[in-house]
């Protein structure tokens, strides 16, 4: 059972729908945005959030009439107030305002902020039984324990925005849980798909960052070239549709049309394909259980000519079979697994490991965490983020010795 639909069984919603955007000045909030204004008349904005971008959220809030914004950084409330002087906004500041945005009474939200962060005003959303849009990935990463859970019980309808998930999503409504026999993931491969191990040891940042197809923030572009940020979405797709790791399939696509696929009972495959633009899985999440006019560019196939495939490889690429690994763990393995790739992509920006140390401190933080006996389920927000903290701390205490050892 999983609190994602997997047919297009609920009511259709109604006229005007009311939306709140978390993290609305971010990329996906931007891209989201961008949707809402292009539908004016089908929906109205309840509530805005953003952590320090006043001058940004401001801006959005005016535009669209909100009714309640919120900052997260407190310090930042006076100047929220002054910027919206004059309209009928409220405003609201720290992760209580925060959280109260997600609480407000909108029919449709969009989980949207990045990090931990994100994960109590998501739950606040799901437990007043919304339909939530859900972006973050530390929602399931850090605390899928029992995120899905608390959705089911507060039937809180969750569709997934990530493109991977959203790819799924579209698919598995084509036949039954009894009838679904694997899921796969695509992955670009990255820039380093084709690198030799020793290459990939010693890659740049820069190096890290030239995406060959999507245009992304920082540590997910990192996160892609290490394929971290593909173990993320297995561990995203085990909870989210409530699937065994076994029944979890990762390919490299390098052209990144096709985003994911449903093998069936018969042997029926079924894929969603389009464009690398989050525009797409946003649009579809936003009309859901209608489909509405999305931006992107349409899909020319004859222009493209070929799609490729290939297996992943697990040996130059180890964040794969480490994400698998603590997926199969469970009890905060995951989270364990999230923290500390933070912790090493940070330390790999900031000049202080070489990128192939990334994965080495991650294994390294998961053993150690284990050793220690500290495993155990999660089962509240406030779990999971004591957990995220620990394995920060813990990650950060191995990190000289990891940037000192060599490959
Ligand atoms: P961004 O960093 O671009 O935006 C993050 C948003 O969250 C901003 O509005 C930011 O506000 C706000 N925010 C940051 N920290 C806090 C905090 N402590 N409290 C409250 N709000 C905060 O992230 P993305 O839009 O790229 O990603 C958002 C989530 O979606 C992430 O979990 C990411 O992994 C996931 N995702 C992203 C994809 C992408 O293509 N970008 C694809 C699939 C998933 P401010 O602007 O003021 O800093």
């Amino acid at each position: 059972m999983s609190a994602v639909p997997l047919r297009n069984n609920k009511a259709a919603p109604s006229a005007v729908r009311t939306v709140t955007v978390l993290g609305a000045t971010g990329s996906i909030g931007d891209s989201t945005m961008d949707l809402l204004r292009a539908a004016r008349e089908r929906y109205r904005v309840e509530a805005l959030t953003a952590n320090g971008n006043v001058q940004a959220l401001a801006k959005l809030a005016k535009e669209f009439d909100a009714r309640f914004v919120a900052i997260a950084d407190p310090s930042r409330l006076a100047e929220l107030k002054q910027a919206l002087a004059g309209t009928r906004t409220e405003c609201g500041a720290g992760e209580s305002a925060i959280i109260e945005a997600a609480a407000r009474p909108a029919d449709w939200v969009m989980a949207a902020v990045s990090g931990a962060a994100g994960l109590k005003p998501a739950l606040a959303a799901v437990d007043r039984g919304a339909t939530v849009a859900l972006a973050n990935k530390e929602c399931l990463v850090c605390a899928g324990d029992f995120f899905m859970e608390r959705a089911l019980k507060a039937n809180a309808c969750i569709l997934p925005a990530d493109s991977e998930h959203n790819a799924l999503f579209q698919a598995l409504s084509s036949g039954n849980r009894e009838e679904l026999v694997r899921v796969i993931i695509t992955a670009s491969g990255g820039p380093f798909r084709t690198w030799a191990p020793a290459d990939i040891e010693q890659a740049t940042l820069a190096q890290a960052l030239k995406h060959p197809n999507w245009s992304m923030g920082q540590k997910i572009t990192i996160d892609s070239a290490s394929m971290m940020n593909k173990g993320l979405e297995v561990i995203e797709a085990s909870y989210l549709f409530a699937l065994a790791p076994e029944e979890i399939d990762v390919l490299v696509h390098p052209q990144s049309i096709v985003h994911g696929m449903v093998e069936f009972s018969d042997r029926s495959v079924v894929a969603q394909l389009g464009a690398p633009d989050m525009r797409t899985p946003i649009a579809h999440c936003l009309g859901w259980p209608d489909r509405i006019k999305g931006p992107a560019a349409r899909l020319d196939l004859a222009k493209i000519g070929q799609l490729t495939f290939e297996a992943p490889d697990f040996e130059r690429f180890p964040a794969l079979r480490l994400a698998y690994d603590a997926l199969r763990t469970g009890r905060g393995a995951t989270t364990v697994f999230n923290a500390a790739n933070e912790v090493a992509v940070a330390a790999f920006i900031a000049g202080k490991i070489k990128f192939g140390a990334i994965a080495r401190l991650v294994e390294a933080t998961i053993e150690a965490w284990i050793r220690a006996g500290n495993l155990a389920p999660l089962s509240s927000a406030d779990d999971a983020i004591a957990v995220d903290h620990s394995a920060r701390n813990k990650a950060a205490s191995l990190l000289p010795q990891i940037a000192l050892k060599a490959s």
